[in-house]
């Protein structure tokens, strides 16, 4: 039976693991004026180690499970796009940002996409922008619940930010607008219409980010011996410490893949609704292009 142990002495009562576990299974309580995390359901624990791996204070063990992999459906990976597939029963993925046009990728870039496959990577390859790259990513990711882990590397691309998006919708998730607007992103267009709410929460959960790219330590993110190793990390048994991760391979998440292609929305862009904002310039252009024609 599964058991769900949380060390007290290291628990801060931050609240994570609260928000990470699909089935509410933890609550916090005030003991000796000090909030303390408690599994008030350990029974209904189905084991998906995601509160073990978010908790930053490690202070959560799981035990009495068996360790999951599933074959991924016929279909995967859903979406195309410019990234390398390697072994599917691997828990970790690797998303270099791509901060260059796509026809100008430097040869580095390559070679680091390249060693995390040879590493054990599942899936590796380049993210652009800050909506349908990150889209892609979701269907892909969903698609193999072995994917536990996404390294994230090369250098934030300034113009699109997708790297600050990426971290903002795992930390955050997206508001309920019609956009699906990810919470947090200063990215100019962080939006996600095109990808159901299912597989968005469900990536939340399913895995988390190691991020490797640094403002202080640009060359972190881009040497191909710090990939190297944090894909080895995600693969161990045992707990590994990179950096300030502990990391391991955790098993599948355990629920069915979701394997869907994204639904193109945005090539019909009359059909999203426009902001106040997109209103007002589109109403300007409409007077200027009118008065144009009657001159
Ligand atoms: S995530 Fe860890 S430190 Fe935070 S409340 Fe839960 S057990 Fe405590
Ligand atoms: S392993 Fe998953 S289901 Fe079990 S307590 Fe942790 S987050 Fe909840």
């Amino acid at each position: 039976m599964v058991k769900v142990k949380i060390d007290v002495e290291k628990c801060t009562g931050c609240g994570t693991c609260v928000d990470v576990c699909p089935e509410n299974l933890f609550e916090l309580q005030e003991e000796e004026g000090k909030n303390l995390s408690q599994a008030v359901a350990e029974d209904q624990c189905f084991a998906c180690r995601a509160c073990e791996v978010k908790c930053p204070e490690r202070a959560i063990e799981i035990t009495g499970y068996q360790i999951l992999k599933v074959d991924p459906p016929p279909e995967y990976p859903p979406e195309e796009g410019r990234f390398l597939r390697g072994n599917d029963y691997s828990p970790v993925a690797l998303v270099a940002i791509l901060n260059t046009y796509d026809f100008k990728i430097p040869p580095e870039l390559v070679k680091l996409v390249e060693a995390a496959i040879e590493s054990g990577a599942a899936l590796a390859g380049t993210l652009q922008t800050e909506n349908i790259g990150i889209e892609k990513i979701i269907a892909n990711v969903v698609a193999n619940p072995n994917i536990r882990y996404l390294v994230l590397c090369w250098r934030e691309s300034q113009g699109h930010l997708p790297a600050d998006a990426l971290i903002n919708l795992v930390k955050n998730g997206v508001a309920r607008d019609k956009r699906r607007t990810i919470i947090g992103a200063e990215a100019p267009t962080p939006y996600l219409p095109n990808i159901s709410l299912e597989a968005i929460e469900r990536f939340r959960k399913q895995v988390t980010i190691v991020n490797l790219i640094s403002e202080d330590n640009p060359i972190r993110g881009m040497d191909p011996k710090n990939v190297k190793k944090a894909v080895w990390s995600c693969i161990q048994e045992r707990p590994t410490e990179f950096m300030d991760y502990n990391l391991y391979d955790t098993g599948a998440w355990p629920e069915p893949p979701i394997c869907k292609k994204i639904s193109m929305k945005i090539t019909e862009p009359w059909k999203r609704e426009l902001s106040k904002e997109e209103a007002e310039i589109l109403e300007r252009i409409k007077r200027a292009a009118s008065k144009k024609e009657y001159r």
